[in-house]
């Protein structure tokens, strides 16, 4: 089968692999969808904590043995210790996902557990399916806020995790919810979703910010955004700093709070998320067309709203 396979910095290649072998627990999927977000264009350009060769791609759809049409819950868990039983398997010292520490869905098939299969309504189209992981992170964060209709939002960042944010906010009857981006495509798939505001720039304060981009600028913008007494929330990963002020951040009693990845649950409220998004939005490429589109990322050309691989078509 055809996978593309990241063998280093900025290296990656389109191989022609043996179709993995399943354990006794797992299925061979076809993959149909693998999303490209900033989680691949990072690794992209520093593989960090990958195993290489690395067949990336952790949002995966695609179709079962059974012919069923599946999303893939790519974290995984040890399933046993605390943080597990409570139901945040995100910080359980065992945490893997797919397609990030094993091989993922840029590759014709994918072989996944079993119980990792998320059945997607018929109505959902592929292109939609690629909204669901992001979401899933937006739904997390979202609920880790605390916002409610009433709580006025910015959300800095308006790739799939921002997008997924504007979802939660539109779901839950949030009516001031302020979008910033340097895109303007991505800025108007915002505004269909439900944004109330979208600048390339926000200014003054809100009482809860999402960072989504998670440069230290983007994070300290977000810090800033923030009034007194509210919370922001840090969901991207684009760099490991953060500077802030601790005497302003103490005497202005703001909330930092951090959020990764998501639960089986919010996993499955992510798909009716995502059928809120345009099939318009996404772009579908082909093998050779991805590495391309990550090097213009690195360029700074977030012009995609969201660009996926289709391995099969
Ligand atoms: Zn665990």
């Amino acid at each position: 089968m055809k996978a593309l396979l990241l063998e280093g910095e900025r290296r990656l290649s389109l191989s022609d692999i043996d179709t993995p072998d399943t354990a006794a627990d797992e299925v061979l999927i076809d993959v149909e969808v693998a999303g490209i977000g900033g989680s691949e264009y990072l690794a992209y350009n520093n593989p960090g904590m990958r195993n290489l060769p690395n067949v990336m791609g952790h949002g995966i759809a695609g179709t079962d043995p059974g012919g069923r049409r599946v999303a893939v819950f790519p974290l995984q868990s040890c399933g046993k210790c605390d943080d597990c039983r409570r139901g945040e398997c995100q910080l359980c010292d065992g945490w893997a996902l797919i397609g990030v520490q094993s091989d993922g869905g840029f590759a014709q098939k994918a072989a996944v557990p079993a119980k990792a299969l998320v059945e997607l309504p018929d109505d959902l189209v592929w292109e939609q399916a690629a909204f669901v992981e992001p979401f899933a992170n937006a739904v997390n964060a979202w609920e880790r806020s605390g916002a409610d209709r009433d709580t006025r939002v910015a959300i800095v960042g308006a790739g799939g995790l921002g997008l997924g944010l504007v979802a939660c906010a539109a779901e839950s009857g949030c009516v001031a919810v302020a979008v910033s981006d340097l895109s303007s495509s991505r800025l108007r798939a915002a505004a269909e979703l439900g944004a109330s505001a979208t600048e390339t720039h926000l200014a003054g304060t809100y009482d809860v910010v999402f960072d989504t981009v998670g440069s230290a600028a983007a994070r300290q913008t977000a810090v800033a955004l923030t009034r007194k007494g509210g919370t922001c929330v840090l969901l991207g990963f684009a760099s490991p700093g953060l500077e802030v002020d601790a005497g302003e951040l103490i005497r202005s009693q703001k909330r930092i709070v951090g959020s990764f990845v998501y639960s089986k649950q919010q996993f499955v409220r992510a798909i009716g998320l995502a059928a809120r998004c345009s099939a318009e939005w996404v772009t579908n490429l082909s093998f050779s067309e991805v590495e391309p589109l990550l090097a213009g990322y690195l360029d700074g050309d977030f012009s995609t709203v969201k660009a996926v691989l289709r391995p099969n078509r």
